[in-house]
């Protein structure tokens, strides 16, 4: 999506070798007209698959996945980074190591927002070793529900997480990805 990539360029703020910092436009302030018009192309791009649901993850996903919900005319359910305690048997329960923060958390759901008749499209801002999206995939598997799909504002593709979901035969469309990036400048595949 040239929008998306002409933003990142713009704004993209590259750290060491492997992070993006993308504060200024996604994940910290948000432009909500970038927004909409990266729904409109998921939108665009799962033309024709059922899509009952979004899922993403808090907090970063979360504004990009309301937008999406908008064009699908679905609601958006988040993952909670599990702090307060559950009663056991009440959600659906899945570790995800973190990127950003190096430490693993236990993502949850309610079981009362996902069940086997859903089809769900899951969003999330980056995609980079894909503990994430494999994440978010168990929770919908659990609950017996379908993937759709995967969408993904930035997948750093030099990282191996792209790879690795499709290989397990899920679709993955990113906006923009980034083949190779560093201080001196990001090149798209
Ligand atoms: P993964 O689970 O695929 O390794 O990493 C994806 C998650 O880590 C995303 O939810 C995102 O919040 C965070 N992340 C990964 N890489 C970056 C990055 O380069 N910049 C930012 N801001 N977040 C990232």
């Amino acid at each position: 999506m040239k929008l998306l990539e002409e933003r990142i360029l713009k704004d993209g703020i590259v750290i060491g070798t492997d992070i993006l910092k993308v504060d200024s436009f996604l994940n910290h302030q948000m432009d909500v007209a970038l927004f909409e018009e990266m729904g409109k192309e998921w939108k665009r791009l799962y033309e024709g698959e059922k899509v009952t649901k979004i899922l993403t993850i808090e907090a970063s996903g979360i504004g990009i996945a309301c937008l999406a919900a908008r064009e699908f005319g679905v609601p958006v359910v988040f993952a909670k980074k599990s702090r307060s305690r559950n009663i056991p048997g009440d959600v659906y329960k899945a570790k995800v190591f973190s990127f950003t923060h190096g430490n693993e958390n236990d993502v949850i759901v309610s079981k009362r927002f996902l069940s086997p008749e859903d089809s769900v499209l899951i969003i999330d801002d980056f995609l980079a070793n894909g503990a994430a999206l494999q994440g978010l995939i168990e929770l919908v598997e659990s609950a017996g529900a379908k993937v759709a799909g995967c969408g993904v504002a930035i997948e750093k593709a030099f990282q191996p997480g792209g790879d690795m979901i499709r290989e397990k035969g899920y679709r993955v469309e990113s906006l923009a990805r980034v083949s190779s990036m560093s201080e001196e400048g990001i090149t798209f595949c």
